[in-house]
């Protein structure tokens, strides 16, 4: 904790001058966030760092997995759909972002289950939301049999689920039928910082820049 209060104090001390004039504005303006960005809750998953987004740019949600659920399927408690719901309908952002990441916790969990379940009731229900990626992995990935490998191609294939079931939002479909919305499947890897997307054309995730 006194890291955190250290790092309070430091951000007013030596940044926040830099961000003044941009916290007055959004204080008066209202925020207008051009992207709903959903990632993993995980700690070396910074949003903002790695895509250098400044305060007002991107709508955020952290969950275990970055897992979206499909709109019928966990109910009127569902914080994920209630976040996309208030992004897509009040916020209207133009592009929606799944970025899934290497060494996930929650994927490895997919995988390989959770030991002691019964002490996470809330997280195993959770990571059982993403089970189809689980059948997918198994029926297009048995030739995969290394483990990180394994739980890569589990990241990768969640990200495109959670793109299919974002399409199962009527407030995501409606903007999607007017063309105001885009659709971005992300993978950030860790060890190098490097953010690969989906090409649908190509089927396969590609370098976002080329040349890092
Ligand atoms: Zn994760």
């Amino acid at each position: 904790m006194q890291k955190l209060i250290a790092g309070v104090h430091k951000f007013h001390s030596d940044e926040f001058g830099r961000y003044k004039e941009l916290f007055h504005r959004l204080s008066r303006d209202g925020q207008k966030p051009h992207t709903l960005f959903i990632t993993c809750s995980d700690s070396r998953v910074l949003a903002e760092l790695i895509t250098q987004s400044k305060p007002g740019d991107l709508f955020v949600v952290k969950n275990a997995g970055n897992i979206v659920p499909p709109a019928h399927v966990t109910g009127d408690t569902n914080s994920t759909a209630a976040a996309i719901e208030f992004a897509v309908e009040a916020l209207e952002v133009t592009d929606i972002v799944i970025c899934g990441h290497s060494q996930c916790g929650a994927m490895q969990a997919l995988v390989e289950g959770i030991p002691n379940a019964d002490q996470v009731p809330h997280l195993a229900r959770w990571i059982e939301v993403a089970a189809p990626v689980r059948e997918t992995v198994r029926q297009r990935y048995s030739h995969i049999t290394e483990r990180e490998a394994q739980i890569t191609a589990t990241a990768e294939e969640n990200v495109l689920f959670g793109l299919e079931n974002l399409r199962s939002y009527p407030c995501v479909q409606s903007r999607l039928e007017s063309n105001s919305l885009r659709l971005h499947a992300w993978f950030f890897k860790i060890a190098t910082a490097e953010l690969f997307a989906f090409d649908p054309n190509e089927q396969q995730f590609a370098p976002l820049v080329t040349n890092q």
